[in-house]
């Protein structure tokens, strides 16, 4: 039985119109399966955030958040009032952010590459878990950041051994990418000798192997340093489990935000669902 991974889907976020401002409550059902909808957090709450300055400064603004989910589908909406006096002034405006709470497995092949990163940032062990085809777009996703250059997924039916190719100006670095299936499993020269043979057969001068193995074997390694040494590449980089993991947790600093961060109120409040 495979781990469950939950993740946020059509995430929609915007400013909401007047007469949607007055009247949005008037819904009170799943507009996917009609199911009253359950309201799981409602905060009413003081505030003169941003738009205070446009308001005098004896005016009391003032915003609720009220976050509703439906039972059934997890279909969810988060809905932000914010208000000093809508009769008086007009100064009024709600924001609307609603989704879908989806679940899906680790070895799922169309899991969302943002849910099964965030899914390995804490479960680093169920990499062994993943589908081949999402540990190639992985890997493509964190090159392509890490050395802010364009990377070509090659697929299947490309034939001679290369998985993905990184393109940095003129220069074209091959990258076979293997994902195994057991930490224990040490990458062996094989797949090294494989990658050296595309770079005699193509000519490229750079090469890196990406894979979910704790360690390259010492005649992998080995293999790489005469390489290196004898003048006949440029670069050849191995990355295993420990380096890969370093890579695709580096990337968190800079992430977009996440959907948890568009609602903040809510921090802690899904989880308790
Ligand atoms: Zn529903």
């Amino acid at each position: 039985m495979s781990d469950a991974v939950q993740y946020y889907d059509y995430l929609h976020e915007r400013k909401m119109g007047d007469w949607e401002y007055m009247f949005w409550h008037l819904t009170e059902t799943c507009p996917y399966c009609g199911t009253p909808l359950n309201c799981i957090k409602s905060v009413p709450y003081g505030y003169d955030g941003e738009y205070g300055k446009e308001l005098a400064s004896n005016e009391q603004t003032l915003a609720k958040l009220i976050a509703e989910i439906c039972n059934t589908c997890q279909w969810w909406r988060v809905v932000e009032l914010i208000s000093d006096d809508f009769w008086k002034s007009g100064h009024s405006f709600g924001h609307y952010t609603h989704a879908v709470l989806k679940t899906t497995t680790i070895d799922s092949a169309s899991i969302p590459l943002d849910a099964l990163e965030d899914y390995l940032k804490n479960n680093p062990d169920k990499v062994y878990n993943i589908h081949y085809k999402k540990m190639e777009e992985l890997a493509c996703s964190i090159i392509r950041e890490q050395y802010m250059c364009d990377v070509q997924l090659c697929g299947r039916s490309h034939d001679g051994g290369i998985d993905l190719l990184m393109i940095v100006g003129e220069e074209i670095t091959p990258i076979q990418v293997k994902r195994r299936m057991s930490p224990s499993r040490r990458e062996g020269v094989s797949v090294v000798r494989e990658m050296m043979g595309v770079m005699l057969r193509d000519g490229y001068r750079n090469a890196k192997v990406i894979t979910t193995a704790e360690k390259f074997t010492y005649d992998a390694i080995n293999d790489v340093s005469k390489l290196l040494a004898s003048g006949r590449a440029d670069t050849f980089e191995l990355i295993d489990f420990g380096m890969f993991m370093g890579l695709l947790k580096s990337r968190y600093g800079n992430q977009k935000k996440s959907y948890l961060d568009a609602i903040p109120l809510l921090l802690g409040g899904f989880g308790t669902i």
